[in-house]
């Protein structure tokens, strides 16, 4: 999928700002945002979704949590935020290259339409 939005992102061919990188994810900030704080953080490596991952992802997918939790204490989100990962038509994905939103910096409502 080397033409997906998202591996291009990961590999740094659209210029854009990590505000967290490692080997394996990297966090940038989404293009229309929702709310004060909206970061999104991606694998590298493709995935379509959620729903494709595979046990090997196990660490990976723990790796992302971790880096949530640096990026909400680095935004100063110290009265909470939300992680948001839409998943397929239903779920209202958009772009088919997993991706976890981190949403923070108003009080968020609930339930989502
Ligand atoms: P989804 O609807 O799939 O859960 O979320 C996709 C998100 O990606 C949307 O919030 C959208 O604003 C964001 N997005 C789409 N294209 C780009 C882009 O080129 N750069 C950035 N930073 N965000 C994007
Ligand atoms: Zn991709």
């Amino acid at each position: 999928m080397s033409d997906c939005l998202f591996c291009r992102i990961g590999r740094g061919e659209l210029g854009t700002q990590f505000l967290l990188e490692t080997d394996q994810l990297a966090a940038f900030r989404d293009i229309n945002p929702q709310a004060p704080t909206h970061i999104l953080v991606i694998p590298k490596k493709h995935i379509q979704s959620l729903a494709d991952l595979q046990p090997e992802d196990q660490g990976l997918m723990g790796d992302i949590l971790m880096a949530i939790k640096s990026l909400a204490e680095q935004e100063g989100l110290e009265d909470g935020y939300r992680v948001v990962v839409n998943t397929g038509p239903d779920g209202g994905q958009s772009v088919g290259h997993l991706h976890f939103h981190l949403l923070g910096g108003r009080s968020l409502q609930w339930p989502p339409g």
